[in-house]
């Protein structure tokens, strides 16, 4: 049981009804949500055309479900603290508490709109102005996809990073709210939106402090596009000068496995290695009467996506967590005609940053092995995707500390290494860090990331806020 399970209520349940349609209602004058309000003139990420079928019923039970309650009334409903945390310095908890409700319709004005990787500039420009309306004066990526924002504060202090991704991924939104995405086969299914919103509350809190002077240092926000592709947002950031005089950077990711009130911490890995393999075997073609006087593709496909990875997971060692999976395979068209090319990508994930040095060589190695009896020729594209996220002991040292003040000590659940890729390996390719990951469950089952049902607790969010704040602060200080 968490401090949340005891002793917070449940955000109201406003957005539970059952609403179709809301994909055009959306643009309704009557909408009520400020955040939309605040945005809907100069981007599109709140213009959706006129459409006269859109029943004005209609629109009041989709601007009623998306209005919040006022600020005062779920601020008192929300504990400034839980129990055995430490409140944040110059009364920033009730600031944040009377941001509770506008945080949660960014978030859900966020999900409702999202854009895939490489192509966020309505959700850069958000955020842009959200972070000039706090005071602060953030500054696109070239693309124009992404924003760095330094929050100054004293000038002889030390640079502190923050990271939030904001890009989506390729899925039809499945669920049943008011704020379900209004594009069609776009959705943000990892959490993202959540991670964009904690940054946007961290940069509002934060400004305050600098403003009143008691901000010991710089930090710097980074909301990073491309974090679901290949090449990763991450590197554009990091040539922007992104890192430049950092000496710490810290995120957090939304983890559906852990309830609100937990942050999950790992020091060394706690991400996988991810890269793409890509192999394409060619020859002659002919009949399938005469596979000996050609090359028979289909069947060096075959040994290719069976015997690879079991030989690849021989060469390295049993604990290094070695995962090479193919997702597609193709070749052939016609049931006697022995093609001429066939292809088969995959994955391939490592939990051991060692082994992820040595892994192109030894895929290329085996690969041929594999396909030169049969006589095909290879092509191997093999692409570096990422290191696994490597948490520095002393980057978690300052998580840990963070989240007990946020939480309590109780709030600090230990979290194995997942499978799963992140680009933020790559800011820890240059500067020490961590990342944690941050408890968004809900009660009931709840759905894995990357699935189109997914959804958060978004008690998450204030947390989330709280923890980087107090993880920014105690950096600086650590630092100095
Ligand atoms: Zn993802
Ligand atoms: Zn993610």
């Amino acid at each position: 049981m968490t401090a949340f399970d005891r002793d917070l209520p449940a955000v109201p349940q406003i957005y539970e009804r059952s609403e179709q349609g809301i994909r055009d209602a959306v643009r309704s004058d009557g909408y009520r949500n400020e955040v939309a309000q605040r945005h809907r003139r100069r981007s599109r990420l709140s213009a959706v055309p006129d459409d006269p079928s859109i029943s004005s019923e209609r629109e009041f039970d989709v601007t009623s479900a998306l209005t919040l309650p006022t600020g005062n009334q779920l601020a008192s409903s929300w504990p400034e603290t839980p129990p055995g945390s430490q409140p944040l310095p110059f009364e920033l908890d009730h600031l944040l508490a009377l941001r509770v409700p506008g945080l949660i319709a960014t978030r859900r004005h966020i999900h409702s709109h999202p854009e895939l990787s490489g192509e966020e500039f309505e959700t850069a420009a958000l955020i842009a102005r959200e972070l000039t309306l706090a005071g602060l004066r953030p500054r696109l990526l070239p693309k124009g996809n992404g924003v760095i924002c330094d929050i100054d504060g004293r000038p002889d202090g030390p640079v502190v990073a923050l990271r939030a991704d904001i890009d989506a991924l390729p899925l039809t939104d499945s669920k049943d709210v008011p704020y379900r995405s209004t594009v069609d086969g776009v959705c943000h299914a990892c959490g993202h939106d959540v991670h964009t919103t904690v940054m946007l509350g961290v940069g509002m809190l934060l400004a305050q402090l600098a403003d009143l002077g008691e901000l010991p240092g710089r930090v710097r926000l980074i909301f990073q596009p491309a974090e679901e592709i290949l090449p990763c947002g991450s590197l554009e950031v990091i040539e922007a000068g992104g890192l430049d005089d950092v000496v710490q950077i810290f995120a957090l990711h939304c983890d559906p496995n852990l309830p609100v009130g937990q942050i999950g911490l790992r020091v060394g890995p706690i991400t996988a290695a991810a890269d793409n393999v890509t192999v394409r075997l060619t020859g002659p073609g002919g009949h399938t009467a005469r596979p000996h006087l050609t090359v028979d593709l289909v069947d060096a496909l075959g040994r290719l996506i069976t015997e690879v990875p079991a030989l690849v997971s021989r060469r390295v060692p049993a604990n290094s967590g070695l995962l090479l999976v193919f997702g597609h395979a193709s070749a052939g068209t016609r049931y006697n005609v022995i093609p001429s090319e066939a292809c088969a990508s995959g994955t391939l994930r490592v939990m051991d940053r060692d082994t992820w040095e040595l892994a192109p060589k030894i895929v290329s190695q085996v690969v041929r092995d594999v396909v030169a009896p049969t006589g095909a020729t290879v092509d191997l594209e093999y692409l570096r995707g990422r290191p696994p996220v490597c948490n520095d002991s002393r980057a978690i040292q300052v998580l840990t500390g963070a989240t007990a003040a946020t939480l309590g000590p109780e709030g600090v659940a230990e979290t194995p290494q997942s499978m799963g890729g992140e680009d933020f390996s790559w800011y820890l390719e240059y500067v020490p860090g961590a990342l944690a990951r941050l408890g968004v469950g809900r009660s009931g089952p709840n759905v894995d990331l990357h699935r189109a049902s997914f959804d958060v607790d978004e008690r998450a969010i204030p947390v989330g806020v709280r923890l980087m704040v107090q993880t920014a602060l105690r950096a600086l200080a650590a630092a100095r």
